[in-house]
């Protein structure tokens, strides 16, 4: 219902918009008694009234499917947009959960020539404070000390907070802590915990959680 009332208000509202350009255009756009100044002001409201419209558009949903116009494109029979247009502005509610874009995983099995070519999607939000990166893309070929190397599909997810950066990779998460501004010796090492001495692994405070058969169900690490 709230649906149908959305796409029912928003029509209404492009449709005036749409009779307020026309408007402009016939009756000062291409009105040869007004001065070259007063048009460039009327210019500047049809302008305006695209901005509008631009703004309109990101409300719709494209509900009711795309028609075809001249050049074998495609717009929405209701906002107009050009189907498979980049857009530029996301629109975000301010109540609740805020969604842009969808879940992209790798979709090819070729490996592209360069990383520009594999990429589906890189992009970055600093939400309230928190900044998140998505970087998708498929395998490539890369050089690496004059060598070229493949470099494998991948999803990565990261998230920094507090100089702490969280990367989810598709079969490794890693975790750096307070990188910035941390002392830190010449060499860095990296063990599994098994591997170190009970007197060196108490500088690590960081509980296992898991359950009776031992399987691991994630960490908690103390800052
Ligand atoms: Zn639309």
């Amino acid at each position: 219902m709230e649906k149908v009332s959305k796409k029912i208000e928003l029509k209404r509202s492009l449709n005036r918009l749409f009779r307020s350009m026309d408007f402009v255009s016939k009756n000062f756009l291409n009105n040869d008694k007004l001065d070259s100044k007063t048009i460039q002001i009327y210019w500047n409201i049809y302008q305006q009234l695209g901005i509008a419209w631009e703004f309109l558009g990101l409300q719709c949903e494209h509900w009711d499917g795309y028609k075809k116009i001249r050049d074998k494109k495609e717009v929405c029979k209701i906002c107009g947009k050009v189907k498979s247009a980049d857009e530029f502005y996301y629109l975000l509610t301010r109540i609740g959960t805020k969604k842009i874009g969808k879940r992209l995983t790798p979709n090819s099995d070729k490996t592209f020539p360069s990383r520009k070519k594999a990429q589906i999607c890189k992009d970055t939000i600093n939400f309230h404070g928190a900044e998140i990166s998505v970087d998708v893309h498929n395998s490539y070929k890369s050089r690496l000390f004059s060598k070229t190397i493949n470099i494998a599909a991948e999803r990565c997810i990261s998230v920094k907070e507090r100089k702490i950066e969280c990367n989810i990779y598709d079969r490794l998460i890693s975790l750096e802590l307070n990188v910035k501004g941390k002392k830190t010796g010449r060499k860095t090492y990296g063990n599994f915990p098994w591997e170190l001495r009970r007197q060196d692994l108490k500088n690590f405070p960081v509980i296992f959680d898991f359950d009776e058969k031992f399987r691991m169900l994630g960490l908690t690490i103390l800052t």
